[in-house]
């Protein structure tokens, strides 16, 4: 056992009085007298149940679904792990509620579903949703998930966001950006070349085309090598499908500005990374272990603007830099729904604060994770995408809003 495995272990454990775990719940009105407990629960509870009952919307005012998300598997798609199961993809949920709660105050439930028929799982989703007031669908593998989140998108009227596409698409939206501004590139020019069509690749795709790359530009290869016309492709690949002889990454690599790998290890080659253009960007993102290690791709190209999705290396690719402030200020705003256009400001928000941050540069175009003005700086811009988009349910102003995140 290496030491990271045997100290993952032990932080897990029960110790020094701890529970086994790393998260819990807490009472947050007092509850030390007979009255406090006729209060808290029968008969006092029947009043605010009565209001509810009348009014749907008094949830948000009597009970915790205003601050409360869940975060929700199946354990078919868990980290790179693969379908290991719901139970064990536990520790997951409970480590992204621990993210929820450090980065943005949310509390989060972590619901492990036994069930991979995708038409069950939403059923049971839609039927938990009224405790939550929004849905984090986490590690549910493609192409199940598109169909689970578009199901729960239409039918409820709170915010589902599947994290694995979108939390890495505007990651990686920031990043790209950033990477463009540092190489002097303009958006419509750029060829990209996509290794992977599965959940995360896709959903990035969709980003960079929202934020200005031309479809045409694009070029994407999954295990069969490049989408193309002449291939029978499902309904979401089909739209990446460019009519091109060529079959391979190494045929379509040539000159290309940047390579956006969300596949698996090894899949490029240092010849791969000589074929593209001068100052590469080179997005190796699969996890653990990357397309290829940043080391090998600089021996290939020096100048080249480098993430991974791993915290041992600059420029890391890190969905914990969005979804608790995505969350946060959709919430804030009682958003139906988590839209494009606050997505957009979040990708907007997080590439400013790395370029206007002292570091900026090649080996920083994304923030640090730990960055404390993340909250104060990203959340506003949402939920002021929110209200101008026309998704709030809330009354919103955005100057005192500022000073209580602030606070
Ligand atoms: P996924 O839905 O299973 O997609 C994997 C994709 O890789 C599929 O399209 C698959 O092709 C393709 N692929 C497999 N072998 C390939 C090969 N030899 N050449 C080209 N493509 C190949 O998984 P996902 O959730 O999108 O994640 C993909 C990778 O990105 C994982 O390593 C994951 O850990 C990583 N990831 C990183 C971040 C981050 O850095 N923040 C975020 C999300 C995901 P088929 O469609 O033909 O099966
Ligand atoms: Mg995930």
């Amino acid at each position: 056992m290496t030491t990271l495995e045997h100290n993952a272990l032990q932080y897990h454990a029960a110790r020094d009085a701890r529970p086994a775990g790393k998260i819990a719940i807490q009472v947050t009105k007092p509850v030390d007298s007979q009255d406090d407990l006729s209060l808290a629960y029968s008969p006092g509870v029947a009043v605010p149940c009565m209001e509810i009952n009348r009014d749907p919307a008094k949830a948000y005012d009597y009970t915790a679904k205003g601050n409360l998300v869940g975060v929700i598997t199946n354990g078919t798609a868990v980290l790179g792990l693969g379908d290991i199961g719901a139970l064990a993809g536990k520790p997951v949920m409970e480590g992204k509620a621990v993210l929820f709660k450090k980065f943005a105050g949310i509390d989060a439930f972590d619901i492990e579903i036994d069930e991979t028929d995708p038409k069950k799982l939403v059923e049971v989703i839609a039927a938990l949703h009224p405790t939550f007031g929004g849905i984090n669908l986490e590690d549910i593998k493609a192409p199940e998930c598109f169909q689970v989140e578009r199901s729960l998108r239409e039918r409820l009227s709170i915010p589902v966001f599947h994290d694995d596409q979108h939390g890495t698409a505007i990651v990686v939206g920031a990043g790209f950006l950033n990477a463009l501004r540092l190489t002097g590139r303009d958006i419509s020019l750029a060829k990209i070349v996509c290794s992977g069509a599965g959940a995360a690749a896709l959903a990035c795709l969709d980003m960079l085309v929202d934020l200005g790359v031309p479809r045409k530009n694009i070029t994407v290869c999954d295990s069969r090598g490049v989408l193309t016309t002449s291939r029978d492709l499902s309904e979401e690949k089909r739209a990446w499908a460019q009519d091109t002889q060529a079959s391979t990454l190494g045929e379509v690599i040539g000159m290309a500005d940047v390579f956006l790998g969300l596949s698996g290890p090894g899949l490029l080659s240092q010849d791969d990374v000589r074929k593209m253009a001068a100052r590469p960007i080179v997005f190796a993102l699969a996890n653990p272990e990357p397309e290829l290690r940043p080391e090998r791709i600089r021996e290939a190209a020096p100048d080249a603007i480098v993430a991974t999705g791993r915290s041992d290396y600059p420029n890391q690719i890190n969905n914990a830099l969005c979804f608790p402030y995505l969350f946060r200020a959709a919430l804030d705003v009682a958003a139906t729904t988590i839209n494009q256009a606050m997505k957009r400001a979040c990708v907007v928000a997080l590439a400013e604060m790395a370029a206007t941050d002292a570091q900026f540069g090649t080996e920083y175009i994304v923030p640090s994770l730990l960055d404390k003005r993340l909250l104060t700086g990203v959340t506003p811009l949402i939920a002021a995408a929110a209200v101008e988009s026309g998704v709030a349910r809330q009354v919103w102003d955005q100057q005192v809003y500022r000073g209580r995140l602030e606070a």
